[in-house]
C-alpha cells in the first residue's frame, strides 16, 4: 500500500528540482533577500514583484541599508506595490535586527517571529528557505494544494483549519530539504494546482491526489467568503496652479499614522449624503469603469457639459469642505475623471474635479466672520475671485468688477504677498508639484494614475 504522504513529498521535490522557475530571490539563500521577497509576494503576483524586488535590493542591499534609509525613500521604492504598511513593517523589522541582533537575521524561529510584520507564514518561509529549518510555510497556495491532495473539506478561512494544515505541512517536510519542499508546494500552487483550473494532467502528484480522485478538484478548497469591502464615495480636487505655479498641481501629505500614512495624494474628502454605500447617484450618468476620464472640451478646460444637479452639489461640497478643513479656497470647475482604489476593507469610489486655486484664508480675528460665512456655503464671491485669478485678470480690476463682499475683501488681502511676487503660505503638509517632483514623492496607485493621466493630457 502506497504511503500517500511520502509519495507526495518525494514526487513534489523531484518535480521542483526540474521545473522551478529562475527568480531573482532564488539566487542565493540570504535571509534578508528571502524576507524581502516573501513580504513583497504577499497579495502580489510574481511578475509584478520582480522589477520592484530588483530595484529595492539595488537601493537597499542589506538589512542595515534598509534600517538606515529615510522612510519616504522606502515608500517611494515600494510605490505601486500597494499595502504600504508592509514596507513600513519591513523597515521596522530591519531596525530591530540592527538594534537587537547586530544586523544579522538570527537563525532562530522565535526571534524571527518576534520581528515586526512577520507572521507564521513569513517566519516559516524565512526559516526554511534561508536556514533549511523544518518549519511549515502555509499560505493560500499551500492551503489549496493540501486541501485538494488530501481531500480536506474544512473551511480554510477558519484559523483552526490553518493550524491543522500547518501541522500537516510540517509532517510532510522531507529531512534536510525544508527550503526546497516549501518552495515546491508554493510553486505547485502557483503553476499547476491553480485556483480556477487545476492542471491535473501535468501534476506530479496526480496519481494519488484524493481530491481529484473524488472529482472535487474544482470544488476544493472550501472557503467562506469574507465580508465584501465597504464602498466610500470621495470627492477629489485636482487643483491647478497659476502664476508662479502654472503647470503645477497641489498635493498634500497624509498624516504620520493610519491608512496610507505619510504618502502623498490629491486633496479629497468623503461625499456628503447617501452615497457612501456606493450606490449610483441619480444623475443618469454611468459608473461602470474604473479610472475613466470624462469627455472634455478643448484642452481639458471649461465644462464638458452643463453640470447636473448632483455634480453641482458635489462641487459645492468640495469647495466648502476644503475651506472648512484647510482654509484653502478652490473653485471646482467640472468633474474630469472617475477612479477607484481598492483596499482590503474599503473601496474608494472617486470623482475627480479639475479645480482652480483661489487663495488661502487667513486665521485671524479680522477674517473670522468672513471665514464663517464661507463655511455656511456663501462661496459665490470667492469662487468668482478664484475664476478671475485663473484668467490672470489684474487684481485691481477684479475688485471693481466683482461684487464687493466680505469674502472678496479676504481674497485681496490674502493675495497681497503673491501679487508682490511672494508665496502664499499653504496649509501644513500641502505643496505644489510638477511631473518631475513625482520622482521623489510616494503616491498611492490611484493618485499616480490620476496624475499621470492629467499630465499626459496637458
Ligand atoms: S492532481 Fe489536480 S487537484 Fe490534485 S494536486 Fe494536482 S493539480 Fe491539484
Amino acid at each position: 500500500m502506497v504511503d500517500i504522504h511520502l509519495y507526495f513529498s518525494q514526487e513534489l521535490l523531484g518535480w521542483f528540482h526540474i521545473h522551478k522557475r529562475t527568480l531573482p530571490w532564488r539566487q542565493n539563500r540570504d535571509p534578508y533577500r528571502v524576507w524581502v521577497s516573501e513580504i513583497m509576494l504577499q497579495q502580489t503576483r510574481v511578475d509584478t514583484v520582480i522589477p520592484y524586488y530588483e530595484r529595492f535590493m539595488e537601493r537597499f542591499p542589506s538589512v542595515t541599508a534598509l534600517a538606515e534609509a529615510p522612510e519616504p525613500e522606502v515608500l517611494k521604492c515600494w510605490e505601486g506595490l500597494g499595502y504600504y504598511s508592509r514596507a513600513r513593517n519591513l523597515q521596522a523589522g530591519a531596525r530591530e535586527v540592527v538594534d537587537k541582533y547586530n544586523g544579522v537575521i538570527p537563525d532562530d524561529a522565535d526571534a524571527v517571529a518576534g520581528l515586526k510584520g512577520i507572521g507564521p507564514y513569513t517566519r516559516g518561509a524565512v526559516m526554511s528557505i534561508a536556514f533549511n529549518r523544518p518549519e511549515p510555510a502555509v499560505d493560500g497556495n499551500v492551503m489549496r494544494v493540501l486541501s485538494r491532495y488530501f481531500c480536506l473539506e474544512d473551511d480554510i478561512a477558519k484559523p483552526r483549519t490553518r493550524v491543522q494544515l500547518e501541522h500537516l505541512a510540517r509532517s510532510l517536510i522531507p529531512e534536510g530539504a525544508a527550503g526546497d519542499f516549501n518552495q515546491a508546494l508554493m510553486e505547485l500552487g502557483a503553476l499547476v494546482c491553480t485556483p480556477k483550473s487545476p492542471g491535473c494532467l501535468t501534476c506530479p502528484v496526480m496519481v494519488h491526489c484524493q481530491g481529484r480522485l473524488a472529482g472535487k478538484e474544482t470544488v476544493l478548497p472550501i472557503k467562506t467568503k469574507a465580508k465584501p469591502p465597504r464602498e466610500e464615495r470621495r470627492l477629489v480636487a485636482l487643483i491647478e496652479g497659476n502664476g508662479a505655479h502654472a503647470g503645477k498641481v497641489l498635493v498634500r501629505q497624509r498624516p504620520e499614522t493610519g491608512l496610507l500614512a505619510q504618502m502623498w495624494e490629491l486633496p479629497h474628502l468623503l461625499e456628503d449624503g447617501g452615497n457612501q454605500d456606493g450606490q449610483t447617484p441619480k444623475t443618469g450618468r454611468g459608473r461602470k469603469k474604473k479610472d475613466t476620464v470624462m469627455e472634455e472640451t478643448s484642452a481639458g478646460s471649461g465644462l464638458a457639459s452643463a453640470p447636473d444637479s448632483n455634480q453641482s452639489a458635489q462641487m459645492e461640497q468640495l469647495g466648502r469642505s476644503l475651506a472648512a478643513e484647510t482654509r484653502l479656497l478652490v473653485r471646482p470647475r467640472h468633474r474630469w475623471m472617475e477612479a477607484e482604489h481598492v483596499f482590503s476593507h474599503i473601496i474608494w469610489k472617486m470623482d475627480v474635479f479639475l479645480s482652480d486655486f483661489g487663495f488661502v484664508l487667513k486665521e485671524n480675528e479680522e477674517q473670522k466672520s468672513q471665514y464663517e460665512a464661507v463655511l455656511r456655503g456663501e462661496l459665490t464671491a470667492a469662487e468668482q475671485r478664484a475664476s478671475y485669478w485663473r484668467s490672470e485678470t489684474a487684481p485691481a480690476r477684479v475688485l471693481s468688477e466683482s461684487p464687493v463682499s466680505a469674502v472678496n475683501e479676504i481674497a485681496v488681502s490674502s493675495n497681497e504677498p503673491e501679487q508682490q511676487g511672494h508665496e502664499i503660505p499653504l496649509p501644513e503638509g500641502y505643496r505644489w508639484i510638477s511631473p518631475e517632483d513625482m520622482r521623489e514623492l510616494a503616491f498611492p496607485n490611484v493618485f499616480l494614475r490620476i496624475l499621470r493621466n492629467y499630465w499626459e493630457l496637458n
